[in-house]
């Protein structure tokens, strides 16, 4: 198994108990990568793994539910003795450090580039890290927002982030072993189309041709179980809903 996933948090908009929001960790290829420190996550991420040994961190967007574990991080390797050799890569939009310096009240980057090596995505970005592919392309959300292909040894992992239907998130996830999705909303309300219903999630899988897909995200109109029975009947292949503790060989 070239790469494995281990679900930290899914919750949609707020954590709830033992249920972060959105995070994973990704391992692989000597790699592991924290991707989404959504709240509650830099705690559940400590039962997998000593985060100084992180190797980068990767976060789809700056909404609080998929980044503010990163303050948490922040304190962590400056003040908390998990000290990593060298700042980690933080491949984050371009805002990352100068939304994170605000919050905490640093005229610079202060301590910060101390622990974070900032490195901003942008659409099509393309890095090998370590063993890994990642690819990141910019998907359809009210704010800069990315989703991510990660492979490794022809083992292939989509993620989603947060987004509506769009080109680029299916071209993301083309013939994904595992697509992690999200299925935020009931249904869409008209305007603009910044999450998915079960049922998109179930069909971009199904024109992605993946062959399995992992429910995440799942906002407060749904329920787990609900949104992945929907999604399934559309995708018509494997479909399961993530839930926090799942550790997935890919
Ligand atoms: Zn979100």
């Amino acid at each position: 198994m070239p790469l494995s996933l281990t679900v930290l948090g899914t919750a949609s908009p707020h954590p709830g108990p033992d249920r972060p929001c959105s995070g994973y960790l990704l391992s692989g290829g000597g790699a592991e990568v924290w991707v989404d420190a959504g709240p509650g996550t830099f705690a559940a991420l400590q039962r997998y793994t000593d985060p100084s040994r992180l190797t980068a961190i990767w976060i789809s967007h700056l909404h609080a539910d998929h980044s503010a574990d990163l303050l948490a991080a922040a304190y962590a390797f400056a003040f908390g003795g998990m000290t990593p050799a060298v700042p980690v890569p933080l491949y984050a939009p371009q805002d990352c450090a100068r939304r994170l310096a605000g919050f905490l009240g640093l005229p610079h980057l202060g301590f910060l580039k101390d622990v974070f090596d900032f490195r901003p995505l942008y659409d099509g970005h393309d890095v090998r890290h370590w063993n890994l592919r990642l690819t990141a392309r910019a998907v359809a959300h009210d704010s800069e927002a990315y989703g991510l292909r990660a492979e490794s040894q022809g083992s292939v992992l989509a993620y989603s982030g947060d987004s509506g239907p769009c080109t680029a998130l299916t071209e993301l996830a083309c013939n994904a072993d595992l697509f992690v999705c999200e299925a935020d909303i009931d249904r869409h309300h008209g305007g603009e189309q910044v999450h998915l219903t079960p049922e998109d999630a179930g069909h971009i899988a199904q024109e992605a041709r993946v062959r399995e897909l992992l429910v995440t995200h799942v906002g407060p109109t749904l329920t787990r179980e609900s949104a992945t029975a929907r999604a399934a009947a559309v995708f018509g292949r494997t479909t399961r809903p993530a839930v926090e503790g799942d550790i997935r060989g890919i």
